[in-house]
């Protein structure tokens, strides 16, 4: 992440006091801290079935994975993992339980995967999307997944499936209630 200032000069080195090398400032000494991403999505289940989409974007064209994606700024995770359901499937669903904390240092990712229903039945391909199928236990396409946390979440679902972990999500910070989007991301 590099400041928009253009007066900033980087260079790379480990700031005083500091454990690893940054991007800092010979100017002012602004340092451009990197940290992990985080993604968010959700196994959506309906009628016994998974939601899944197979992709219609680098990386992993034409292979299948779980609505899910970078988190934008100024969302929470559960709206993160309903807008891109609504993105990449056009599915309006509601948060359960959290399903999964993948921590990937690989690839400097956090991925917050949450249980899910579709709370409207139709579903359709986004414009990340090739295509969107509802599969069954015995339909998933184990071998034609994108990612591996796509294969981890599933593992995982059928795991913990039936379960009591569908409670129903509550965010601290949406406890006054209109924080929270109901089934839709915000601004549909
Ligand atoms: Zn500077």
């Amino acid at each position: 992440m590099i400041s928009d200032d253009a007066s900033h000069r980087f260079s790379r080195r480990v700031p005083a006091g500091d454990t690893h090398e940054r991007d800092v400032c010979d100017t002012c000494g602004f340092v451009a801290y990197e940290n992990p991403k985080i993604v968010a999505g959700s196994v959506v289940a309906h009628e016994g079935r998974i939601l899944l989409c197979r992709r219609a974007i680098a990386p992993r064209v034409g292979y299948w994975t779980l609505p899910a994606g970078y988190m934008e700024l100024s969302e929470t995770t559960a709206e993160a993992a309903m807008r891109e359901a609504y993105e990449e499937a056009r599915a309006r669903i509601s948060i359960g339980a959290l399903l999964a904390v993948y921590s990937i240092p690989r690839i400097s990712q956090v991925q917050i995967i949450y249980l899910a229903s579709l709370a409207e039945p139709d579903i359709a391909a986004g414009e990340e999307s090739l295509e969107v199928g509802l599969f069954a236990r015995d339909e998933i396409p184990w071998d034609d997944l994108a990612f591996p946390s796509v294969h981890w979440a599933l593992a995982h679902f059928r795991e913990v499936e039936g379960q009591a972990l569908f409670a129903p999500f509550t965010n601290p910070e949406a406890a006054s209630g209109d924080r929270m989007p109901s089934a839709a991301p915000p601004g549909l």
